[in-house]
């Protein structure tokens, strides 16, 4: 396949980029390098299967020849990084998702939207499954991120209804790895490197919120079958581990994983920051056949050594 990665020098979008040229596929990766970063991807530039076109994915976007599948996770992730560039945020997932549906219709592309859990807002239902609508400030500060993906999968679901696009929506779940940046601000990449530095993890409000952390190379498997089985056409999944921890006993893991003296610290807790989340994912299981295979404790010692070699 000619695959288009939008948000390719991003975590998510450089691993994607990664596994559909080890399994053959021409990609082409797009990015602007808002929160994303070249060297996420320099050691792809010598495989003649990848380009690369650095652009704002808001603009009108075109790509020269075929394309068979696009990609769409251009969007800053971080809520640090979208409380930074809110209105960007939101044209990335309104603009950018409209021009990239615009291309595989001219195309006859695959279309796959990077939303997220976070589309269930603060959830009044536990674990989520996918019919669950959600609970979201629609004025609050993060809603620049909840509500653009929303809009998103709304777009998304028009372009499959109007058009008959093959379109396919991943939710996708609080993932982490190799490549975060240091300081983007998400509770992996601050509490590994905060515990390595010796500085005192910062854990916000009393640390009882849940979240549940999937292993980057999980996540990719369940999105390269998203994307390459058939017959999933206008299709959501949840893809996320749902192995959930406390955002304290996440700090104090980091702790012994690190082998840290650090101390914790709380600090005042974000607005509207959801109070659990914790996937669903018996469809995942079912029709992708997919779970992730990486035990939170094992995915951080890995993650931990990245962060190490770096620092
Ligand atoms: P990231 O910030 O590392 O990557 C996003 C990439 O998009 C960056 O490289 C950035 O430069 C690029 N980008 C931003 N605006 C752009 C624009 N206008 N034009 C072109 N490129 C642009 O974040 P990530 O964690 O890799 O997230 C990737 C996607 O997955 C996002 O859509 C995000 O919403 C979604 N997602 C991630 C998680 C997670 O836990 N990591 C969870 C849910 C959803
Ligand atoms: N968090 C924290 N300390 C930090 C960063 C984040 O306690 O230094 C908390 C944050 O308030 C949230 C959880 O960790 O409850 C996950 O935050 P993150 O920014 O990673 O992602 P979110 O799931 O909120 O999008």
């Amino acid at each position: 396949m000619r695959v288009l990665i939008t948000g390719a020098a991003g975590f998510i979008g450089s691993h994607l980029c990664e596994r559909f040229l080890r399994n053959g596929h021409e990609v082409i990766g797009l990015d602007n390098f808002l929160t994303g970063s070249p060297d996420n991807i320099a050691h792809l530039f010598e495989n003649p299967s990848f380009t690369f076109i650095k652009y704002d994915v808001t603009n009108f976007v075109y790509v020269e020849g075929e394309l068979d599948l696009i990609l769409h996770f251009a969007c800053p992730a971080s809520p640090v990084d979208y409380l930074n560039h809110p209105i960007h945020t939101m044209k990335v997932d309104s603009l950018g998702t409209l021009h990239t549906l615009g291309l595989a219709k001219l195309k006859g592309a695959r279309y796959v939207f990077a939303s997220t859990s976070e589309v269930y807002g603060n959830p009044t239902l536990h674990p989520q499954p996918e019919t669950y609508w959600g609970n979201v400030n629609p004025i609050g500060p993060r809603s620049v991120y909840d509500e653009a993906k929303r809009f998103s999968e709304a777009l998304t679901m028009a372009y499959h209804r109007e058009h008959g696009i093959d379109v396919r929506i991943a939710r996708i779940f609080n993932t982490y790895g190799p490549r975060m940046r240091m300081n983007d601000g998400r509770v992996v990449p601050n509490f590994i490197t905060q515990a390595l530095m010796g500085k005192p993890l910062t854990v916000y409000g009393d640390g009882s919120q849940t979240r549940s952390f999937c292993y980057i190379d999980d996540l990719v498997e369940g999105i390269y079958r998203l994307a390459t089985y058939k017959d999933l056409a206008g299709e959501v999944f949840n893809l996320g581990n749902p192995e959930e921890y406390s955002v304290l006993e996440l700090a104090k893991l980091v702790i012994e994983l690190t082998g840290s003296g650090s101390e914790i610290v709380f600090r005042e807790r974000p607005v509207d920051d959801p109070d659990r989340r914790k996937p669903d994912i018996t469809k995942a299981r079912r029709i992708l056949e997919w779970e992730p295979r990486t035990p939170v404790r094992e995915g951080l010692v890995k993650t931990i050594e990245w962060f190490r070699d770096k620092i």
